[in-house]
């Protein structure tokens, strides 16, 4: 059964998840994360992000779907259904009940107004597109699709030939390029304002393009980092590295400068993949760590 999903609100602007998966990943701490301490996860047991039992991670697939004055925006798009992942098999051929729970939360594909790209790895792209008979094609056809224009030069096959047996395989081909072709896509870089409540800036390290977006809505403030953040342990622990991060230094850099924006400015961070409640304000800790003051008030997943 579907039911609505959850919202916060922030100011004017309503913020609410829509799942498209959550449950056992293959991942381990030691893969995912190389740079964090064993000790940290045995130590931690926390079942919203480790599965103590398997010594894995969970897994969380969602959008963040945004309402800010009378826009319907989509804040990454997962991984899609139906896709050729031969490289990342725990993304191929997914049949999630995505657009169902978006239907859930009052949102048909048509009414959808602008869809943000936080970056084009494989797990953010992909219902940017469905199939329709052998064509990918649009799933939001009356969407502006914002990507950064440093992913949309680095992702292209074509222009940054990509090594062997990549995790990305396939991806800007099926989830990219048609939207691009379609008209729909606004290359951006630097800074871009949605509107006068929303304004998307470059966040780089992960990916070249990676991007967050911040809110600012009578006084009440949110920063959606996409994957600058996979983990809590990247709050306590600022300089670890996801495996999938591009530039390392860069990367830890751009965390700490979010993260410190965060604490300094009371902003909401919403994550690309917590489990739990999704979303958490931070306060500092010392000189070079920080830890979670709350939660957001989405029901546990
Ligand atoms: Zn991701």
């Amino acid at each position: 059964m579907v039911t609505a999903p959850p919202s916060v609100v922030l100011g004017d602007v309503e913020i609410t998840r829509v799942q498209e998966y959550a449950g056992p990943s293959p991942a381990t701490p030691a893969f995912m994360f190389p740079d964090s301490d064993p000790g940290y996860w045995d130590d931690r047991l926390d079942p919203d992000f480790y599965d103590a039992e398997s010594r894995t991670l969970r897994s969380v697939l969602h959008t963040w779907l945004i309402r800010s004055q009378g826009m319907v925006i989509l804040l990454d798009t997962g991984a899609g259904n139906g896709k050729e992942r031969p490289y990342a098999p725990v993304y191929a051929h997914h049949d999630t009940a995505y657009l169902d729970n978006l239907q859930a939360a009052g949102v048909r594909p048509e009414d959808v107004d602008i869809v943000v790209n936080t970056h084009l790895h494989v797990d953010h792209v992909g219902w940017n597109t469905r199939l329709e008979g052998r064509e990918w094609v649009p799933t939001f056809p009356n969407a502006r699709y914002l990507i950064p224009e440093p992913d949309f030069l680095f992702w292209d096959p074509i222009r940054t030939p990509r090594p062997p047996g990549d995790g990305n395989q396939n991806v800007f081909e099926d989830s990219v390029l048609p939207v691009h072709r379609a008209g729909l896509a606004d290359l951006w870089n630097g800074e871009h304002r949605v509107n006068s409540e929303l304004v998307l800036r470059e966040a780089p390290g992960h990916t070249p393009g990676s991007a967050v977006l911040r809110l600012d809505s009578k006084g009440a403030g949110a920063l959606f980092v996409g994957d600058i953040l996979h983990s809590p342990v990247q709050i306590a622990f600022p300089a670890v590295n996801s495996c999938f991060c591009e530039d390392p230094a860069m990367a830890r850099a751009t965390r700490r400068r979010l993260l410190a924006e965060a604490a300094d400015r009371d902003l909401l961070v919403f994550p690309g993949h917590f489990g739990g409640h999704s979303a958490c304000r931070v306060d500092h800790h010392g000189t070079d760590a920080f830890v979670i003051r709350d939660w957001a008030d989405f029901a546990r997943i």
